[in-house]
């Protein structure tokens, strides 16, 4: 049985100390495996031998291996002067006690059923040739047979030359089975460790849904030798690390390998949840970081908006406190210009603090998987009552510091593409999509212009207008033109009370139309870019009310307002959505319609 044999082939076991192959520190063996293999000194993660991963991963006993007997064949007699590829292979079984460099197999991760897929460099640098093609497929076929989530572990080399062409296209082989795996709306999780290299990065990882590394983890397509040698230039430090692969947009997560069970718990958890499975034990300490403030003051939230437009003006009928005003009679540019200054008050409620009061679980996603991770706008999974959705938001700071960081919640081009992959990824999971919509406007840059803020925003159009799943927009804040449109062309777009729309922000429409930012708060009324005015105008579909003064004196008021309003639109859209198989399509239709319908216009006749 050459599995019982496997743990005393792995030559690390037998040595007395581990020298770190990065910081050269000395670790008694014992002390480094109980590190799960991390060194203590510089925490390079080590490599692991598939049976180590399990080991460390999944739930003991769970991991039930399929296609154990599979090995290559050899097509191509390939040999070298000193050896052929049938001695290798035998050589190389007979030292790992593997068939090949893929083992395949389901088990369970804190409970919660998966197929999952280790690559083991030990195995010809887990080089993916027929045998791994082959497992990897079956792996993906028996997924969606059992209606499994997949989990895919890579440390690889590339192809296997010895192969040579059928080599290659083993990398077509896997991605087209993961594009059946979408198909039956399975999530594919990826973890890259390293070494991760040619065409296997090239290939099924880079594809996944949710693409997690190991700290330090070098991941790449080319090799930095081979780089170097062709440019000749120096490469920058950390150049190709997971860090670096994370602030360029590359992959969602860098994840220690200790907190690698509870981070995939959560992330199945959330995956998982059809309905009724619970999340695993560890998930709890990845609850957001703070708990929005508990306000247990005055009720609010009549149901009905408070004020009603008259010729002249709005009669309030609640009060406006934190905008220096009373209460009476408000001019319509005063209630305008009132409006514009709640939608932007400091204080005001952020998408972070609706993913944290309105979920109960979120786990962000990150990157463009292009350029870069855009800071501007958050997105990620969350589950909203019990059901897994996408949520994306404008993200704008509290402080000077974080507005810098958040670059005032003005995205980039990058910023975009992450909703464009996120949009994608709903669809194919089935997930109903929430944005939250709070931007003065797209960031209008040099390097906006460089990378196409236009073509990024325009994209995004085009996707939301197809995207066949139940889609709802809030404009929480400021719904600044374009950078707003971006990410709200939904089934439903609804405004909170004291928010703002507009086609430009009022200072810049002062400036285009008058020549004065100064004559903003005119702007705002001629624009018309008030909740309850849009409403009237049909161009948005509902107002949710705010709590008298805005909606920060009293945030959990407003979470609850909100969170209603989503679970009576979501029920409406899943009555759509889920009716047979025609349902997503009637939902598209729907909502075509609805932006077919939009316009304002008269049949003139004109004098013949
Ligand atoms: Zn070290």
């Amino acid at each position: 049985m050459p599995r019982v044999n496997a743990l005393a082939a792995n030559p690390l076991s037998v040595d007395i100390w581990f020298s770190c192959s990065k910081c050269k520190t000395l670790t008694y063996i014992k002390q480094f495996e109980q590190n799960l293999r991390v060194c203590p000194a510089c925490n390079y993660h080590g490599r692991l031998r598939w049976f180590e991963r399990i080991l460390y991963l999944l739930d003991l006993g769970s991991f039930f291996e399929q296609d154990l007997w599979l090995e290559a064949g050899d097509r191509l007699n390939f040999q070298t002067s000193t050896d052929t590829y049938i001695n290798k292979i035998r050589d190389t079984q007979y030292r790992t006690s593997m068939g090949d460099a893929l083992v395949t197999g389901t088990a369970t991760l804190k409970g919660q059923p998966l197929a999952v897929a280790v690559a083991d460099f030990a195995f010809m640098g887990a080089s993916m040739g027929s045998v791994f093609g082959e497992k990897f497929v079956r792996l993906v076929e028996t997924a969606i047979e059992k209606n499994l989530p997949l989990l895919t572990i890579s440390s690889s080399g590339g192809a296997r030359m010895h192969e040579g062409l059928f080599s290659l296209m083993q990398m077509s082989k896997t991605t087209a089975a993961l594009a059946r795996l979408g198909k039956a709306r399975l999530p594919h999780i990826a973890l890259l460790a390293d070494p991760c290299y040619g065409g296997v990065t090239a290939s099924y990882p880079m594809v996944a849904d949710v693409i997690l590394a190991e700290p330090g983890a070098m991941v790449g397509f080319a090799g930095p030798r081979v780089i170097q040698q062709t440019i000749r230039e120096n490469l920058p430090e950390g150049f190709q690390t997971a860090e670096f692969l994370l602030e360029h947009g590359m992959i969602d997560a860098v994840v220690e390998r200790k907190n690698l069970p509870d981070v995939l718990s959560k992330l199945l958890g959330i995956l998982g949840q059809g309905a009724g499975q619970s999340l695993g034990e560890g998930a709890e300490g990845n609850q957001p970081e703070t708990a929005p403030e508990e306000n247990t003051g005055a009720a609010v939230m009549s149901g009905e908006i408070r004020e009603t437009a008259t010729k002249d003006g709005y009669t309030v009928k609640g009060e406006v406190e934190a905008g220096g005003l009373s209460q009476g009679q408000l001019s319509a540019q005063d209630m305008a210009w009132e409006r514009v200054k709640l939608a932007r008050h400091p204080k005001r409620l952020h998408t972070q603090e609706y993913f944290q009061g309105l979920f109960s679980h979120f786990f962000e996603l990150r990157g463009d998987r292009r350029f870069s991770d855009d800071a501007a706008i958050i997105g990620g999974l969350a589950l909203f009552e019990g059901r897994p959705v996408v949520a994306i938001g404008h993200q704008k700071g509290t402080d000077t510091k974080e507005n810098l960081y958040r670059n005032f919640g003005m995205p980039r081009p990058e910023g975009y593409r992450k909703a464009l992959r996120l949009f994608r990824l709903a669809e194919k999971l089935g997930l109903p999509v929430l944005t939250f919509i709070d931007t003065p406007g797209a960031f209008p840059g040099l390097e906006s212009e460089e990378r196409s803020v236009a073509q990024a925003i325009a994209e995004n159009l085009l996707v939301m207008a197809e995207l066949a799943t139940p889609f709802i927009a809030v404009i929480i804040g400021e719904g600044g033109s374009g950078g707003a449109l971006a990410i709200g062309q939904a089934d439903r777009v609804i405004m909170l009370e004291n928010s703002i729309y507009s086609v430009a922000s009022p200072e810049a429409a002062a400036s285009i139309l008058w020549r004065s930012s100064s004559l903003a708060p005119e702007a705002a009324v001629s624009l018309k870019i008030t909740a309850p005015e849009l409403l009237e105008l049909g161009l948005v579909d509902a107002v949710v009310p705010e709590p008298p003064g805005g909606n920060h004196t009293d945030r959990s008021g407003m979470l609850e307002a909100l969170k209603e309003k989503l679970l009576e639109d979501l029920a409406e859209l899943d009555g759509i959505f889920k009716d047979g198989p025609v349902g997503p399509a009637k939902l598209v239709e729907q909502r075509y319609r609805k932006y077919r319908s939009i316009g304002t216009w008269q049949e003139a006749f004109l004098p013949i």
